[in-house]
């Protein structure tokens, strides 16, 4: 997957589009890739699609309530790859690599810290924590995109967490089937099916990001016996209006699949040209509950920060004297977000 010919260089990309700015620009920290197919299957460089992984000038502004590390899964690590903040579920980080970096990803700090894909020894170590904390019914393979590693890595990964856990359902959360849906194979969904339950939660934030391609690969997901869900991230200029969210959603759920999350951007340092006010998401949040049905409405959410965890909204939000937010979590602690 790591074929030079797969990927657009920054300098062609910049080219293809007529870019104004320096094919120098490095976004702070994360690394540039987009896959050759996806640029010229969105050409147009306003597209919002390719806006979310174009490298901006904007990357290496860092506002002083901005994190590297804004879940604080530092503090949940219990093995370099492993996260395990809630009882019932953990967290694999099965690899730092992504076939496409989108520039709002809150690992875009810890992303370079790691390279590569889980070792065997790696795997071994994670499946022995896995087997010795019965507490876990779901495990969470995230990256990075785990679907970027070989049908063999795959394979490898997935019959070590097997034995390790037999009843656990494991979710897939990838991005794959929209950046680079000629990897979702009739081999690989084969090699996953092995592995089941398993649970595809798709990472989409545009109606435009379901052309025919990932319509196609989605199509597959499903055909082979498998859920999906999907999960969006609230972007400014990107999706941040009623009806963009309300395309997106109603057409995720024509596909068979289910709105599950539509997350506030968490504060990632380098990351606020794509937050939009949580004063904003509210209030587009409310018309999505006035115009969606209960299946086509997903939960908003935000990553408390602090590591406090997962704060459904507006369940719990209050706006204090200055402006910014108190989020209460489900046992009673209070975290703030800032009003931008
Ligand atoms: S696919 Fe996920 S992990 Fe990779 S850059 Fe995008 S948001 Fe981050």
């Amino acid at each position: 997957m790591n074929d030079t010919n797969v990927f657009i260089s920054q300098k062609e990309l910049f080219s293809l589009y007529n870019h104004a700015g320096s094919p120098d620009t490095q976004g702070q920290g994360l690394p540039f890739r987009i896959p050759r197919s996806l640029a010229e299957r969105f050409p147009e460089k306003n597209n919002a699609v390719i806006r979310q992984f174009i490298p901006s000038p904007q990357e290496t502004v860092i506002l002083p309530y901005e994190s590297p590390d804004p879940l604080s899964e530092q503090t949940f690590r219990k093995m370099p790859w492993l996260v395990h903040q809630y009882n019932s579920r953990v967290l694999i980080r099965a690899t730092d690599q992504c076939a496409a970096y989108c520039r709002f990803c809150y690992r875009r700090a810890i992303q370079t810290q790691v390279s590569g894909f889980l070792s065997n020894t790696e795997i071994a170590n994670l499946c022995e924590y896995i087997q010795g904390h019965k507490s876990i019914r779901e495990i969470l393979i995230s990256g990075g995109d785990p679907l970027f590693g070989t049908d063999t890595w795959l394979y490898k990964l997935l019959s070590g967490i097997r034995t390790a856990s037999k009843q656990s359902i494991i979710r897939i959360c990838t991005r794959i089937p929209i950046v680079l849906p000629e990897r979702i194979t009739d081999s690989l969904l084969a090699t996953l099916k092995e592995f089941g339950p398993l649970v595809f939660v798709v990472h989409c934030n545009h109606a435009d990001e379901l052309d025919k391609q990932s319509r196609t690969a989605l199509d597959t997901i499903r055909q082979h016996g498998f859920y999906v869900v999907s999960q969006t991230v609230l972007l400014k200029s990107i999706n941040d209006s009623v009806s963009a969210l309300i395309n997106l959603f109603t057409e995720l759920y024509r596909l068979g699949i289910l709105p599950y999350y539509l997350f506030q951007g968490d504060l990632t340092q380098g990351t606020s040209h794509f937050r939009t006010p949580l004063s904003k998401g509210l209030s587009l949040y409310n018309e999505l509950r006035k115009n969606l049905s209960g299946i086509e409405l997903p939960r908003y959410a935000v990553d408390a920060p602090g590591g406090l965890g997962k704060i459904y909204l507006p369940e719990g939000c209050t706006q204090n004297g200055d402006g910014n937010w108190f989020l209460k979590t489900p046992d009673g602690k209070t975290a703030l977000y800032p009003e931008e």
